[in-house]
């Protein structure tokens, strides 16, 4: 049977063999906030949704959504414990801390020390505090989140799903850099990527639309948000990414610059006056579509902006189309071969306007766009939005949350 003649089935449920069913937490802490959800992990139905923000601030907050209805507490001055003390509060109240069946976090940088999700014992701890070196701004509050998740909720199994693991498959070939190697040896120099929880998720989901049997097909999966990466995943496994040892390296994005020389800091560096960490700053967030349009980050503001013929705000759209069609295509280099290319974040899920720039960019792959599919495929909508049926471009939108509870549930399970 040719799949690609399959319909796409929206919505279909993540496939998940024998999925445990039970209520999971799923907690990303921050620096200076902790998101959290409570997931049933079999249905995927988020009973509880909130963030605890702007912790340690006099404007700390704790925004959650139950029920349909929205509710906020001022916590003047709370820092992460008294934001999280009292997010777990509102599980009491609402009856859903006794059905916790377990804990699962959301951790940066695993090194290549983790290349699945992991049950958090001592000594993953001890190893995910062996890679803040290589994620100095995520990796601390994330471990201050199980600390903290620990210490509230004794007794409940707690989970780790690092944004690195899935990439651990990338050959050496894609993840070595040309540099003195002594750098890898040393000092853990080498392509790592992220975004790696959002990629696998998108990436089974679209085998599931297109009829693959599990783990099959060759995808390039584009998440297109604030952040962007785009992966090549071959039979469910990641063979390259955009992003590098950090997540600057890459796709234009909304502050980072994505890949430039790397020439370009010494010289600014020395042009400016300033420390070559201070332009690095300047490359994480003041660059991108920010610094192209110098209006903003937001692709809407651009979008709208663009419309009423503003230069720069044209000249950034072009710039980030141009980059992310010369980097998909260049990882379907990884793959040898393109089944389907798919859209997800929330520009990749919401702007038709940039999907049908790039899918035309990408057409001597023969990729052919569907207009009335793809101007169809926003807010939350699954679809190909391709006639053509070899390779197909698909709309998947992501949901880490669901796949961090999924593996929680999994490990906790024992399967
Ligand atoms: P994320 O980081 O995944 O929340 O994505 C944020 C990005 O998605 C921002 O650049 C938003 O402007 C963009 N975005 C969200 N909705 C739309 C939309 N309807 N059209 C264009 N861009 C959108």
């Amino acid at each position: 049977m040719n799949p690609f003649v399959l319909p796409v089935l929206p919505g279909a449920p993540c496939r998940a063999p024998c999925v445990p069913t039970m209520n999971i937490l799923v907690l990303n802490c921050g620096s200076s906030s902790a998101k959290f959800a409570v997931i049933d992990s079999a249905s995927g139905i988020e009973r509880l949704t909130g963030i605890a923000q702007r912790l340690g601030s006099p404007e700390a907050s704790l925004d959650y959504s139950h029920s349909g209805q929205k509710h906020s507490q001022n916590l003047p001055g709370a820092d992460h414990e008294r934001g999280l003390r009292a997010a777990v509060q509102v599980m009491d109240d609402l009856g859903l801390r006794q059905s916790l069946g377990g804990v699962g976090h959301r951790v940066v940088h695993g090194g290549a020390k983790f290349a699945h999700s992991t049950r958090i014992t001592p000594d993953v701890v001890a190893q995910v505090e062996a890679c803040i070196h290589l994620g100095p701004l995520h990796n601390p509050p994330n471990l201050l989140g199980i600390r903290l998740a620990q210490h509230l909720l004794p007794g409940l199994p707690q989970v780790a799903v690092f944004d690195t693991a899935f990439h651990q498959t990338m050959p050496a070939r894609a993840y070595t850099y040309p540099v003195p190697h002594q750098w890898l040896e040393q000092h853990d120099v080498r392509r790592y990527g992220f975004h790696g929880t959002s990629h696998r998720y998108v990436a089974q989901k679209a085998q599931e639309m297109l009829g693959f049997a599990a783990g099959q097909g060759c995808l390039v999966t584009a998440h297109l948000g604030n952040g962007c990466s785009a992966t090549a995943v071959r039979d469910g496994q990641s063979v390259d990414t955009t992003m590098g040892l950090t997540p600057l390296e890459g796709l234009v994005m909304g502050t980072r610059s994505g890949s430039v020389d790397p020439a370009l800091v010494g010289y600014v560096a020395r042009a400016t006056g300033q420390s070559a960490d201070a332009v690095l700053d300047a490359l994480n967030k003041k660059s991108g579509l920010l610094g192209l349009s110098g209006l903003s980050n937001d692709m809407r503001t651009l979008q709208e902006a663009a419309a009423q013929g503003n230069p720069r705000a044209l000249l950034a759209i072009e710039v980030f189309c141009y980059v992310l069609a010369k980097q998909l295509a260049g990882l379907v280099v990884a793959l040898g071969r393109l089944d389907a290319l798919v859209f997800t974040g929330g520009i990749g899920e919401n702007s038709a306007e940039i999907r049908e720039k790039v899918v035309g960019l990408l057409g001597f792959l023969g990729l052919q766009l569907d207009p009335a599919a793809n101007a169809q495929a926003v807010r939350g909508k699954a679809g190909r939005i391709t006639a053509s049926t070899a390779p197909q471009a698909l709309v998947v939108p992501t949901n880490e949350e669901r796949m961090i509870a999924l593996d929680t549930a999994s490990l906790v399970a024992g399967q």
